[in-house]
């Protein structure tokens, strides 16, 4: 299995997009009762939901993962992927062309919030 990476340009665009994936509608943060936005919350492939007002991170258990309103389609074939985890890191699969995406590579960076 192989990880399709993007060239970081191509990331740093994307990462730029104002849109958030934010989890469960009913989750708000711990900390201050506000919407969470999943992001790539350090290099490498972790992901946390980070309170949109403070920062604070919470974990992102792999049930949140697989339940999230959204599909990824495979960059080679176009079909959809399956969410699993590889290597401790929540990913995108396709089985047929034996590649995955991490979801980290598909997020803004912690610090793309601003906060
Ligand atoms: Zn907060
Ligand atoms: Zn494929």
């Amino acid at each position: 299995m192989r990880r399709y990476e993007y060239d970081k340009d191509i990331c740093d665009g994307w990462k730029s997009y104002p849109i958030r994936i934010t989890g469960a509608v009913d989750r708000v943060s711990k900390c201050c009762r506000t919407i969470l936005a999943f992001v790539q919350s350090m290099e490498g492939g972790f992901v946390t939901a980070n309170c949109l007002k403070c920062g604070k991170k919470e974990t992102i258990i792999e049930a949140d993962f697989k339940k999230l309103p959204l599909i990824c389609c495979c960059p080679e074939c176009k079909q959809v992927m399956n969410a699993e985890t590889i290597e401790k890191n929540y990913c995108y699969v396709c089985h047929h062309c034996n590649l995955y995406i991490r979801l980290a590579d598909l997020l803004p960076h912690w610090s793309d919030l601003g906060i």
